[in-house]
């Protein structure tokens, strides 16, 4: 029996968990004993390109004098890329870039509109963005997930006009996806999550992207250290992201996972234990 259809009986045996979820922690499980084995920390398993990945920093939807002070905190702590969930009202998105704007003007911006746009709603924050002098870094998944000719038209229309790359994220959940868009030239990022696809299928999504000179993001769902820290290792070492959304351990109050990677500010640092070097402490759960 092959791993996939091992991982598959898992997946099938434990109803209520998202398959590719309970899939993804199978396959870190596996692949952490692989390398605890061969006495590698995963970052070197996944190839070694480096030990350390910087990461952007989420502001929820908030008003603008909230977010103002978020992003002045962010600033002091050294973050210089911020994430906008945008997508339900175009003017307050708007308002809240504007106020981050006059408290870390030297910030990037990654918009993610997690499919909260019409393909002409889109385009219309890209304009008024341009009128601010606001060139987003990337925009990811401005339209339905299933709206891929919405998708293509913001795609071509934000790099031909405003020099913004789109990513497809909910848009993208497997190989197959990959293939599409890369076919119909449908996006110009696309952003992995390991939740999503699983570790392996991820590997595969990819090579997939590599291959067709499609760039590469790695974002997660709301996961400790421990899942966070896996997609970490698996950056750092294969050194092909140019976007790395793999915050939400910084934004969880309680995180019952220690070390791992050290943090210091953006940067996280992978170590040289074994394997994912990250540990539960049961009296924390
Ligand atoms: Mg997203």
């Amino acid at each position: 029996m092959t791993l996939g259809l091992v991982l598959e009986e898992i997946g099938r045996a434990l109803p209520g968990h998202g398959f590719a979820s309970v899939r993804a922690g199978v396959e870190m499980a596996l692949i952490d004993a692989i390398a605890n084995s061969i006495r590698l920390p995963l970052w070197r398993l996944f190839g070694g390109a480096s030990n350390s990945i910087t990461t952007d920093i989420t502001i929820p939807i908030v008003s603008p004098n909230e977010a103002a002070k978020l992003a002045s905190e962010y600033r002091e702590r050294g973050f210089s890329t911020l994430k906008l969930k945008v997508g339900k009202d175009l003017n307050s998105d708007i308002e809240v870039m504007k106020a981050i704007r006059s408290v870390h003007p030297d910030c990037e911006f990654i918009l993610d509109a997690n499919e909260g746009y019409s393909a002409n709603e889109a385009v219309e924050v890209l304009e008024k963005l341009a009128e601010m002098g606001v060139t987003p870094k990337l925009f990811e998944q401005p339209v339905h997930r299933d709206n891929w000719d919405g998708l293509r038209q913001v795609s071509d229309v934000a790099k031909e006009k405003y020099g913004v790359s789109v990513a497809a994220d909910e848009s993208c959940r497997s190989v197959d996806d990959a293939h599409r868009i890369v076919k119909g030239k449908v996006a110009h990022v696309i952003n992995i999550k390991l939740a999503k696809s699983g570790v392996l299928g991820a590997l595969e999504i990819i090579n997939v992207a590599r291959n067709a000179g499609i760039r590469l993001m790695i974002g997660g769902m709301v996961e400790t250290r421990l899942a966070m820290g896996f997609a970490g290792h698996l950056a750092a070492g294969l050194g092909c992201f140019d976007f790395i959304d793999l915050d939400t351990p910084l934004l969880l109050s309680d995180d019952p996972v220690f070390e791992g990677y050290e943090v210091s500010g953006p940067v996280y640092k992978f170590t040289n234990s074994r394997g994912h070097g990250g540990f539960l402490h049961w009296s924390n759960i």
